[in-house]
């Protein structure tokens, strides 16, 4: 296939219409089975677990994407993560990153540890941390970058260096800058995991994940894996999924383009003790950032000065919707705390640095400008007193 830009790859990729009908919208195979016509010759699809149509394109779509060799749908992010996980066996050790995304260490510390798979948290920013954490049967080293909440970056290229020299798979959650600013398989990474319920559908109506394996070895461990665990996407959803993505290119460039004018406007706000966004010319991990990824990406978190600055901001707050998510359309401002980050548990938050008044804001498709101003009015309403409490 002739080598496209990414957006037009978007729009044309493997399926251009359907051969039987010439539809050029994926048709929505709601079909669980598939007649086959003889007992020696059964067709290319049987069962739909195993196989669907749709599904199908959707995987082809996000394999093409993210330059690998196969791609997994799945019925969530976290499903897409835990069938990752199923490659482990008892006995198995795990290093990972420690503000990794909730669900994830959840699933790592309260059900992988029942099967004897053990883990280490580590500062993945610190290379040294993460070759100290590195035991004999270390066999994944996982990477969320830039990291949630506090958008710390990861730098991929080295820890897939180091993993190839321990033996280990190296997995990286790339939800929050999606192929078209990030391609971890080309950095050396061995899986991509994302929640497509983000900005890959992008319209907050779907919950999807998906995988993408870099080598046919590896793709044939995990298609047996999501065949045998079964938590696989629908026809329907998958759908959505393949019609969100056909817009990503666009919805990133202004969500993008919003979330460095926000971020510029925060940082420069008495009300605000800090800000944090890898696309400001202070955060830390910028360099790597721009050398890894092509942009900053639409997700910043900002820090108020207590929980009662925070509550009062939230009170006049009005154009963002305040809930759990982010990369969609509208803007979503979160509360990790008691979001994302609940099931992690005061003391490992604070640990952290997920304080009490720190917010997460991933820009939408507003006019940037009503989102500032609507910030600014809402900033105004902090009183003073709740400042300096
Ligand atoms: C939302 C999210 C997940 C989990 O995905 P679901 O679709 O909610 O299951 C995993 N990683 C990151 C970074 C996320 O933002």
């Amino acid at each position: 296939m002739t080598k496209y830009e990414q957006d037009t790859l978007l729009i044309h990729n493997g399926f251009k219409y359907d051969a039987g009908t010439g539809a050029v919208s994926v048709p929505i195979y709601n079909s669980s089975t598939f007649h086959q016509v003889d007992v020696d010759s059964f067709g290319k699809y049987d069962y739909s677990r195993s196989g669907n149509p749709t599904r199908e394109v959707l995987e082809e779509t996000i394999a093409l994407l993210e330059g690998g060799v196969r791609g997994f749908a799945f019925a969530s992010g976290m499903a897409a993560i835990s069938t990752a996980f199923l490659l482990l066996s008892q006995g198995d050790h795990v290093v990972i990153t420690e503000d990794v995304y909730g669900g994830t260490f959840r699933v790592v510390t309260e059900v992988l540890t029942r099967y004897g798979i053990s883990h280490t948290f580590v500062d993945m920013t610190d290379i040294a941390q993460v070759e100290a954490a590195i035991q004999p049967n270390t066999k994944v080293i996982y990477m969320e970058t830039p990291s949630n909440p506090l958008l710390k970056i990861t730098d991929i290229r080295a820890i897939c260096e180091l993993a190839k020299q321990a033996g280990a798979l190296t997995f990286v959650d790339n939800t929050f800058l999606t192929p078209l600013s990030q391609k971890p398989l080309e950095l050396g990474a061995d899986i991509v995991l994302h929640s497509a319920t983000k900005f890959l559908a992008g319209h907050s109506d779907v919950m999807a994940g998906l995988a993408v394996v870099k080598d046919e070895e590896l793709a044939k461990r995990f298609y047996f894996l999501q065949n045998a665990f079964g938590a696989i996407l629908s026809p329907h959803d998958s759908w959505l999924v393949l019609r969100g993505l056909k817009t990503l290119h666009v919805r990133l460039q202004h969500s993008v383009a919003a979330a460095e004018k926000i971020a510029e406007y925060l940082q420069t706000h008495p009300k605000v003790k800090r800000v944090y966004y890898p696309g400001l010319a202070d955060h830390p991990g910028r360099d790597i950032q721009f050398a890894q990824a092509t942009d900053g990406g639409a997700v910043l978190s900002f820090e108020l000065e207590n929980e009662e600055a925070l509550r009062q901001f939230l009170a006049h707050v009005k154009l963002p919707v305040f809930a759990v998510s982010l990369g969609a359309v509208e803007s979503i401002l979160s509360y990790p705390a008691k979001m994302s980050h609940a099931a992690m548990g005061q003391e490992e938050r604070e640990k952290r640095g997920i304080s009490a008044s720190l917010l997460r804001l991933s820009a939408g498709l507003e006019n940037p400008n009503d989102l500032i101003r609507d910030i600014d009015q809402a900033l105004a309403a902090v009183e003073t007193s709740a400042v300096s409490l």
